[in-house]
């Protein structure tokens, strides 16, 4: 399998792709914004596909804003969408704890937009915040008494993670019953720093290691978005076409679940990476490569308006 720059292709063909797809997905941070600038063109672009009639949803793995404050964010950034077309982690896994049944007291580590969107599918949660510790191991481990009507651990983005939380988790994990959900498993933020800035994924990875037990995990590459958008939104999955600027995330979503994929190359694949990947032996690191791929997302309204 290997990647095709979109406008390489004849323009019929370009033509008759746009025409089976109904659906876009696009990721939201690396492919409309950078953190908090617009990427010149994308409002354009994606303009131009609703004039076109295509039914665009916004797909990001942040879990930190509630839906509302996504919506916000989109509305900031010069993107207008009703609340239906916004699919943030924090919604997506408050739609997982009503279809899987479960009410009641959860541990959250997260964001207070997490547990607001848990909250409206009526899960609980104590204090989220610093958590801090001002006491030695042993007092600690002593002092802390788990509360027994907490049933689920839930994990998303937390700029105070630390080691009580993971004490405070994975001591609720202990419980075989105890339901674990992850949000997302990003690695690392695609921050323009020198520094690395760890993702939600680091603080899953460290949790899941010290529980001894693997989260249920929601965000994108996973394909619980798939079966909300079929379930709830009548998306068929062969007339979509996934955007984003991860291969191991969006691209992959859109392999696993059917979807035409574009990477563009504003965010974290580069195109060097895509080529590694082709010649990869694993099937796995395979299902990153994207169908097509262009520069930036504007690209997209230059062919579509030839
Ligand atoms: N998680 C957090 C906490 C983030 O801040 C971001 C990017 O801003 C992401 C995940 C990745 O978002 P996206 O899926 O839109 O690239
Ligand atoms: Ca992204």
């Amino acid at each position: 399998m290997s990647a095709t720059l979109l406008s390489s292709l004849p323009f019929e063909e370009f033509v008759s792709l746009m025409q089976s797809i109904d659906t876009i997905l696009t990721d939201c941070d690396g492919v409309l914004w950078l953190e908090n600038f617009v990427i010149d063109g994308s409002p354009e672009t994606i303009d131009l596909l609703r004039k076109m009639g295509k039914k665009v949803y916004f797909v990001t793995n942040n879990s930190t804003k509630n839906r509302n404050e996504f919506l916000g964010k989109l509305e900031k950034m010069g993107f207008t969408a009703s609340q239906d077309e916004a699919l943030c982690t924090s919604y997506l896994t408050a739609c997982y704890f009503q279809e899987i049944g479960f009410k009641g007291k959860a541990y959250v580590i997260g964001e207070k937009g997490l547990c607001e969107e848990l909250q409206k599918v009526g899960i609980t949660h104590p204090e989220i915040g610093p958590d801090v510790v001002n006491t030695g191991l042993v007092d600690l481990v002593g002092g802390f008494k788990k509360d027994p009507e907490i049933r689920a651990v839930v994990i998303g983005f937390d700029l105070h993670y630390n080691f009580v939380k993971m004490l405070k988790a994975c001591s609720y994990l202990k419980d075989p019953n105890c339901i674990f959900i992850a949000t997302n498993t990003d690695e690392r933020f695609p921050m323009n720093t020198e520094n690395v800035v760890p993702g939600t994924g680091c603080i899953v990875a460290a949790v899941e290691k010290c529980a001894g037990r693997n989260a249920v995990k929601i965000g994108k590459p996973n394909d619980f978005l798939r079966e909300v958008l079929i379930k709830h939104h009548n998306v068929d999955p062969k007339r979509t076409l996934m955007i984003g600027d991860r291969g191991n995330t969006d691209i992959l979503l859109g392999t696993r679940c059917g979807f035409k994929t574009l990477l563009v190359l504003t965010g974290v694949t580069s195109l060097e990476e895509v080529h590694e990947w082709q010649k990869s032996d694993d099937p796995e690191v395979r299902k990153w490569v994207p169908d097509y791929y262009l520069d930036r997302l504007k690209d997209l309204s230059g062919l579509l308006n030839k």
